[in-house]
């Protein structure tokens, strides 16, 4: 198979027993070779706790409540991440996946300039490099994320947020990963910069021939940038489907209200309703799909009972997209 990351059956709580909450809950999904992967989510659906739980990054009260994330090799073998050892787990952490969580700009030492941040990071990465290879290396990585090289010798708080988010990414890109995890690594920039960085991500991607998996709220910037788009709700994922697919003929309510909550970069310009209500509380979730307390199209069954995700019988198992709701019966 050409996947490098399958997730199944992940389910993730915090807190134990009778107090968890399920933050995410019953999740499957593939990344494969080469591709970018979104996923969207108003605030609170679970995509961080996810990328946490896959990676095994999770801070308490977080745990693997069960699942398996199977990390294929380039040489065919594969390991479940949620069983590996630690020390398998810190190999795995450095030398295939990069990860650049929310907020990550501000994760730069302010005491420190750039280069000996980077270079820290590559010799971490790897022991046996010499000083004047990493200095080459730092450059050459900042060059990749469009910062001149005058730039190694600024402190952090001589960057703009922009080129600081920059150069977390490549620092995560100087460990040379298989796999990419950004986890809205531009929340907090505006919308041409966010659209800047991505434009890049995705440029390296083919030159470097990495897998992304990206997270954000707004769907249209994954419209635009992603091959494949997963949309998730209170913890489960509701909709995945090829990103063309979700922005034409997106399945799921919750797909259409997110994708009517963002304005379009792209094509037709889409009215902005966003959508009415508020996400679910996990200490009391609706009962049937979480959604249907807030959707324009329920009827009968949403209250009864769960939707399962599925390949939906107005399309050929081809097709490659999956839904969960009532008003599109499975195979
Ligand atoms: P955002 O878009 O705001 O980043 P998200 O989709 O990443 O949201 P998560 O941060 O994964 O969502 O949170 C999922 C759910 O888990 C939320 O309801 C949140 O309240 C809950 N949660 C997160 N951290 C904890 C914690 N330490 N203890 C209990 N519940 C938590
Ligand atoms: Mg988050």
């Amino acid at each position: 198979s050409d996947a490098v990351l399958e997730i199944k059956s992940l389910d993730v709580d915090y807190g134990l027993g009778a107090d968890a909450v399920h933050a995410v809950q019953d999740v499957n999904l593939t990344l494969h070779r080469g591709e970018v992967l979104g996923l969207a989510g108003e605030s609170g659906s679970g995509k961080s706790t996810l990328a946490y739980g896959l990676t095994r990054l999770l801070p308490p009260p977080g745990v693997i409540a069960g699942g398996e994330v199977i990390y294929h090799q380039d040489n065919g073998d594969t390991a479940d991440i949620m069983r590996m050892t630690d020390a398998e787990l810190r190999r795995f952490r450095w030398a295939q996946t990069a990860i650049v969580f929310q907020g990550a700009m501000n994760s730069l030492n302010p005491v420190h300039k750039i280069s000996t941040q980077l270079t820290d990071v590559i010799k971490a990465h790897d022991p046996a490099s010499t000083p004047r290879s990493r200095l080459g290396r730092a450059r050459e990585m900042l060059s990749l994320v469009g910062i001149s090289a005058d730039r190694l010798d600024s402190y952090p708080h001589q960057l703009s947020g922009g080129m600081r988010q920059r150069v977390m990414i490549g620092m995560a890109l100087a460990l040379d990963p298989r796999i990419v995890i950004m986890d809205e690594p531009t929340t907090a920039l505006d919308v041409v910069i966010q659209r800047q960085i991505l434009g890049q991500l995705i440029d390296l991607r083919e030159r470097l021939g990495f897998s992304v998996l990206f997270i954000t709220h707004d769907l249209s910037l994954l419209v635009e940038f992603s091959d494949r788009i997963a949309i998730m709700y209170g913890g489960r994922i509701v909709e995945e489907a090829p990103a063309a697919d979700i922005y034409r003929d997106s399945l799921h309510p919750y797909s259409d209200g997110l994708l009517h909550s963002f304005p379009a970069l792209r094509g037709p310009r889409r009215e902005l309703t966003g959508i009415p209500g508020s996400p679910p509380d996990l200490r009391a979730m609706p009962t049937g799909c979480a959604f249907h307390p807030r959707c324009p199209k329920a009827f009968d069954p949403c209250a009864a009972d769960l939707p399962v995700l599925g390949v939906p019988e107005s399309h050929t198992a081809g097709q490659q997209r999956t839904v969960a709701c009532w008003l599109h019966p499975i195979h």
